[in-house]
């Protein structure tokens, strides 16, 4: 099958468009023939290295994806061939306590498909049945491929962890990136007042067009926390979502209010900074992290997703072929929503 691979670490110079075998069939799994692909700084992240990641190379890279089921393994029940699905690529073991609990995202052999296993950027990916959805007709398998991994994790951290309430403020830290584009619509379909912190006229127009309330350009004021402040009527907000990390979170604790939260699933401008642990104490503030979601909230966000209540972002799409053209504008930082692959 057709495939984009790395057989080392690197920059985009070291995806690989080419042949490799398709992947086994194991009990309980699915191969998924697909046709569009994602892509996610997750991506980035593996295609760089950090220390500790040991590949088995050569590995396909991608989490997102959505196709159609091309075979069925051992005792799987309730799914056809040739039906469309979308891959919920948080994969989990099922039977640890965790995974009995619910919380199969805190799962002890979790794993992200794409990062330590075989991914999406290919023509056929395996994937444990239970992590795909059917796609139902009439809903476009470029957009359920573009939604997943975001709204996802957008939807476990703003409303299974951070309990969004209508009425609520909610400042969101970037305007225009996959996670802050699925974010701004949760927090508004949830019935929240929303602000958003973002970098220029464009990211913020995207922004409003999803029904943020309040836009601050970072580039037009010197501290955009107490821009927040002036907003919201000289008080914090009550949830900030903050996944930028570095450069930012110094900021967001100053903007959230007294007994407010932070949320965060992940640190697109760096994972180390500093934090004045006297806003913590003396603000009463929870810090909520969580990475991806659950099966259950993939159901949920996933069915509000086909029901049109939500809509994925598409920046721009390139074939398969062309992935390292496409992870070029990933790291860019110029995209507008999702960009994806036509396989
Ligand atoms: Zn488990």
């Amino acid at each position: 099958m057709k495939a984009v691979y790395i057989e080392k670490h690197g920059g985009s110079e070291v995806l690989t468009f080419g042949d490799l075998p398709a992947p086994r069939l194991e009990p309980g799994h699915v191969q998924v023939r697909i046709q569009w692909v994602a892509l996610n700084a997750s991506d980035l992240w593996t295609r760089n290295g950090w220390p500790g990641l040991k590949l088995q190379f050569p590995q396909i890279l991608g989490a997102d994806a959505a196709g159609e089921i091309a075979a069925l393994g051992e005792g799987i029940e309730g799914l056809q061939i040739g039906e469309r699905v979308v891959i919920n690529p948080s994969i989990s073991c099922g039977v640890c306590m965790a995974c009995l609990a619910g919380n199969d995202n805190q799962c002890e052999r979790w794993h992200l498909l794409g990062e330590t296993t075989n991914g999406t950027y290919a023509e056929i990916a395996s994937v444990p049945a239970v992590n795909v959805l059917k796609i139902p007709d009439g809903f476009e398998t470029r957009s359920a491929a573009a939604a997943a991994l975001v709204f996802l994790t957008g939807w476990h951290s703003l409303i299974t962890r951070g309990e969004l309430r209508p009425g609520e403020t909610v400042l969101i830290v970037g305007a225009s990136g996959g996670v802050s584009t699925a974010c701004i619509q949760i927090a508004k379909l949830t019935g929240a007042m929303v602000f958003v912190v973002g970098s220029g006229a464009d990211k913020l127009a995207l922004a409003r067009s999803l029904g943020a309330d309040v836009l601050i350009d970072r580039t037009e004021v010197d501290n955009w926390s107490s821009a927040v402040f002036q907003a919201n009527g000289r008080n914090g907000v009550d949830v900030v979502v903050d996944n930028v990390g570095s450069g930012s979170m110094p900021f967001s604790l100053r903007a959230v209010r007294k007994g407010g939260r932070i949320l965060t699933v992940g640190n697109t401008g760096g994972p180390v900074f500093e934090i004045d642990n006297r806003y913590i104490f003396g603000k009463h503030l929870s810090i909520l992290g969580s990475t991806m979601g659950t099966h259950r909230d993939f159901a949920t966000v996933m069915n509000l997703i086909f029901a049109g209540k939500l809509q994925p972002v598409i920046d721009q799409e390139y074939p398969l072929r062309e992935a390292a053209e496409a992870q070029k504008r990933l790291e860019s930082g110029r995209q507008m929503g999702k960009i994806v692959l036509a396989v």
